[in-house]
Formats: C-alpha cells, sequence, structure tokens
C-alpha cells in the first residue's frame, strides 16, 4: 500500500490546484466556484522515486451547516484514508470561521496534520501567515500550490516517516 496524503480544507483554498500539480494532471476541476469539486479524487504521484497517492476533496463547507454534518461526508472519509494529511488556508484572506471549525475538527484526530498556507506568492508571506498560529495546529507551511514554490519540501516532510 502507497503512503496516501489527503488535501482538505474549505472551497477555494487551491486544493486542487496543488492536486494537480502533484500528480501532474488535469483531472481534477480547478475553478473559481467554491466547492466544484464535488467527489474524492485519487492521483498518483511520485517524489525522489516514492509514489503515493494524493486525495483531493471537495472541500469543507464550515458555514452555512454544522461541523458534524459537513464531516460526514467525503472530506471525513479522506481523512480516514490518509497517512498524513495537509490541510489548506488561504494565505490572503487570513483565518475564517471555516477554518477554525475544521482545525477543531483535525485537532481531535490522531493523523499527522500539516497546516499549509496557499497563494502567498507575491505577498509578504511572513505576515500573511502569523495569524494561522491560532488554529493551534503547530508549523505553518506557506506555499503556492499555482507556482510551486514550497511544495516539495513540503512533500518530503510529509512523507518523511515512509
Ligand atoms: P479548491 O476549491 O480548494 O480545490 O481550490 P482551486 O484549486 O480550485 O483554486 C481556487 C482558486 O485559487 C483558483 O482560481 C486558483 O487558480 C487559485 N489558486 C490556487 N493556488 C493558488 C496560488 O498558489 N496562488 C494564487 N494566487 N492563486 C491560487
Ligand atoms: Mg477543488
Amino acid at each position: 500500500m502507497l503512503p496516501v496524503i489527503a488535501l482538505v480544507g474549505r472551497p477555494n483554498v487551491g486544493k486542487s490546484t496543488l492536486f494537480n500539480r502533484l500528480t501532474r494532471t488535469r483531472d481534477a476541476l480547478v475553478a473559481d466556484f467554491p466547492g466544484l469539486t464535488r467527489d474524492r479524487k485519487y492521483g498518483q504521484a511520485k517524489i525522489e522515486e516514492l509514489e503515493y497517492l494524493v486525495i483531493d476533496t471537495g472541500g469543507i463547507h464550515g458555514d452555512e451547516e454544522g461541523i458534524d454534518a459537513e464531516m460526514a461526508n467525503q472530506s471525513l472519509q479522506a481523512i480516514d484514508e490518509a497517512d498524513a494529511i495537509l490541510f489548506l488556508v488561504d494565505a490572503r484572506t487570513g483565518v475564517n470561521a471555516s477554518d477554525q471549525a475544521i482545525a477543531q475538527h483535525l485537532r481531535m484526530q490522531n493523523k499527522q496534520v500539516f497546516l499549509v498556507a496557499n497563494k502567498t506568492d507575491g505577498i509578504d508571506a511572513d505576515s500573511a501567515i502569523a495569524d494561522f498560529y491560532s488554529l493551534a495546529l503547530g508549523e505553518v507551511h506557506p506555499i503556492a500550490a499555482a507556482q510551486g514554490r514550497g511544495v516539495n519540501v513540503l512533500i518530503e516532510l510529509a512523507l518523511k516517516p515512509f
């Protein structure tokens, strides 16, 4: 069985963009429309000869329903299937209520969670990520999925146990 990395986070934070970069496919739907990717999507990826699986999820909607209802969907299953979880947040918008609800759930999981601040291209990454330490998930890892910045270092870290 290959190691599995799940990409979770509210809609529009860049999960599918990261998925496509890691798997080098255009299969996951990337769009400006929040929540467009509705089902879990699996892709195979490779770093330094290590093969692994990536799961893209449609996103957890932390605002319109209770977090319990949201978690009873495919994102919860993806978390369950994963060896490591990349929890994506948007460095440009800062922390919102959805991020807080998801973080609360992830803190209760007995899984390796990496808090990833995406879209740090063209902004001051240090000041943008400071806000996210309030989510109490430890280190904040800045990336720019669209350009690939910070991505390999992050994946190597997540797959270190393998
Ligand atoms: P998802 O809903 O979490 O899967 O998010 P998407 O991958 O569909 O991306 C949502 C939007 O954010 C799209 O317009 C992307 O082009 C944009 N986006 C994704 N990654 C980056 C990034 O690293 N930098 C910037 N500036 N935009 C990004
Ligand atoms: Mg998506």
